[in-house]
């Protein structure tokens, strides 16, 4: 990452730039791309996020970062590398779903249940030009859904599949110490 990298304004929900369906990247080697790439790194590092979709500091183009690792926010994130994802698209994804908590930095203080497959198979540009396929499984997988969602203008709640699971972030962090108990 270079030193130069700015932390980026995230948008809300509300804003246009999250509804709308983002734009397809032609040269990867853009200048403007690849500052927007670190600029994102920077800015995902920074705000504890576990991934980050362009449409979230007002860029509508299909570009995220997956960028898991264990937080307050999610305790039990598996670790990775942050992982740069260009024009990402889901390729097959298994039968099976699986319903657990979701955030979104766009939608501050709110937690919801989300149904997502359990297992994705997809493919990517990386930063260097070249095509990517790998699979996803389980907490991974369920980020790789939210943030491609987000290139297409949707956002967590719209998945949310019982608005009654809706939770605040201070009753959020009562149910994973609840759960945290139980299993010690
Ligand atoms: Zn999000």
């Amino acid at each position: 990452m270079v030193d130069k990298a700015k932390l980026l304004e995230l948008v809300q929900l509300g804003h246009p730039s999250l509804k709308a369906r983002a734009t397809e990247i032609s040269d990867v080697f853009d200048a403007q791309v690849q500052a927007l790439m670190d600029d994102m790194l920077y800015t995902v590092t920074q705000s504890k996020g576990v991934g980050l979709a362009a449409p979230q500091v007002d860029v509508s183009k299909r570009l995220i970062i997956v960028a898991s690792h264990p937080n307050e926010r999610y305790p039990h994130a598996p670790v990775m590398a942050p992982t740069i994802m260009i024009n990402p698209e889901i390729l097959s994804t298994s039968d099976a779903i699986e319903s657990d908590w979701e955030g979104c930095l766009s939608v501050p203080g709110i937690r919801g249940l989300v149904p997502r497959f359990t297992h994705v198979r997809f493919k990517f540009t990386n930063r260097q030009g070249l095509e990517v396929i790998e699979e996803y499984s389980d907490f991974l997988a369920r980020v790789i859904q939210h943030e491609i969602d987000h290139l297409d203008g949707i956002s967590f709640l719209e998945r949310v599949a019982d608005l009654k699971t809706l939770v605040s972030e201070i009753e959020f962090q009562k149910i994973i110490r609840a759960r945290e108990r139980h299993k010690s």
